[in-house]
């Protein structure tokens, strides 16, 4: 059992966000047993941490762990950029002991940015999936693994056969999906121009059977939307989509930027989410997705890093983005805040447990510094702290992180 004194910053919707001054959180096991105001005639012992604010552990729901080592190799469009720089990194995780380095280096990066749930996609090996849950597994994480599918048009080292990509996919299902409380599997089709339509639907099928979660790529870059109308030929991508049975409410589709009207509510419609991923979508030069549009049509988002192409781990840095990656579209705090909290703990069918610092929640929560070296509160706990957690959040240091109750990670200075 641990006791905290600290202040609390708690999403409850996309346009409302609540600040606890000075609060006692409890944890108890795996889960928040007590957030109640301080008082001071408390007879256990408790951890005074007054100079630090608790918020819900962030959550990345589109990142590439092997494209981990690859952040900021750049080149000017999605196509160039997979063919010369992801499908090389990609490939050295054929190689076991490699594979494991990377997880041993992301994870803990994970942490250190806060972040206490990710959605994963691998290189498109079983063995490199296999490290990704071993090592999460070993260290606490919460995550969502799938292993990258691609049965054509892809480097010879990389392209699996369709039976492969079928076959040990649903093997990797069935070993680790019940195999502990945190960890579950994810279909990863990793974009239809390197996915056959039998490879599409034999898992979508199989997903759709045992509500299995599904994850890909959709409608990111131009030239690869007519690649895609060449290759299938269907009116539009998301069509293609929905005629392989990909588009479920266990679906997110990462980045969605150029979708006709149509298109929005195809996916609305399926209950399918979308991965936004604004870093990436201007590091790319993808474009600027239609956030007014997808909002209003109630179609459901979330973000995501997506490292490689995103730079960055940190959530905090995402949320700012989501903001800044809008030309004239005002992002509030407040959404950018619920995007990767409790909107993305929603995505997931996991809000009742995950999202939000409430008792009889998990205890995934991040500890924030907000004083500086000599102690003295540089960052108010006022009406605008949830902008400047927002605008600047990502410089503040991550003291500690907490994943069902398990302490991940703690800053060198707090230990
Ligand atoms: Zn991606």
């Amino acid at each position: 059992m641990r006791k905290i004194r600290t202040n609390l910053i708690n999403p409850v919707s996309a346009d409302q966000t609540e600040l606890f001054k000075d609060y006692i959180i409890s944890i108890e096991d795996t889960v928040i047993t007590e957030i109640s105001p301080f008082k001071p005639d408390i007879t256990e012992p408790y951890e005074d941490r007054r100079n630090e604010v608790a918020i819900p552990g962030l959550i990345d729901i589109h990142v590439h762990l092997s494209q981990y080592r690859m952040r900021g190799s750049y080149r000017p469009a999605l196509l160039p950029w997979l063919e010369e720089c992801v499908f090389p990194e990609e490939e050295r995780s054929s190689q076991r002991q490699y594979a494991y380095s990377v997880s041993k280096d992301f994870y803990p990066a994970l942490f250190r940015a806060g972040t206490t749930s990710a959605v994963i996609y691998t290189a498109p090996y079983r063995e490199a999936c296999e490290a990704a849950f071993e090592i999460a597994e070993d260290l606490g994480a919460r995550a969502w693994i799938g292993m990258t599918l691609m049965d054509r048009n892809s480097p010879e080292g990389l392209q699996q056969t369709t039976d492969y990509a079928v076959e040990h996919s649903m093997e990797l299902y069935w070993k680790y999906h019940d195999k502990t409380p945190l960890l579950d599997y994810i279909f990863t089709p990793r974009f239809a121009p390197t996915c056959s339509e039998e490879l599409m639907r034999r898992i979508s099928d199989f997903a759709i059977e045992n509500q299995a979660w599904i994850q890909t790529h959709l409608s990111e870059n131009r030239d690869e939307i007519r690649w895609v109308k060449e290759l299938f030929g269907y009116h539009s991508y998301t069509e293609l989509y929905q005629a392989m049975g990909l588009l479920t409410d266990h679906t997110i589709m990462a980045h969605c930027i150029h979708l006709s009207d149509k298109e929005i509510n195809i996916l609305r419609d399926s209950g399918a989410s979308i991965a936004h991923c604004p870093d990436s979508n201007f590091y790319l030069k993808s474009g600027e997705i239609d956030l007014p549009g997808l909002i209003s049509q109630d179609v459901k988002l979330a973000l995501g890093s997506d490292v490689g192409a995103g730079t960055s781990l940190s959530m905090l840095y995402h949320a700012k983005l989501m903001n800044y990656r809008q030309t004239a579209f005002p992002v509030s705090p407040e959404l950018a805040f619920y995007s990767t909290t409790l909107g993305a703990a929603k995505l997931l069918h996991r809000d009742k447990e995950l999202g939000s610092l409430n008792v009889g929640k998990q205890a995934d929560i991040c500890f924030l510094k907000l004083d500086d070296d000599l102690g003295e509160q540089v960052l108010p706990i006022d009406e605008d702290f949830l902008g400047k957690l927002v605008f600047f959040g990502s410089e503040l240091p991550v003291q500690e992180t907490v994943i069902a109750g398990r302490s991940v990670y703690q800053a060198p200075s707090s230990r």
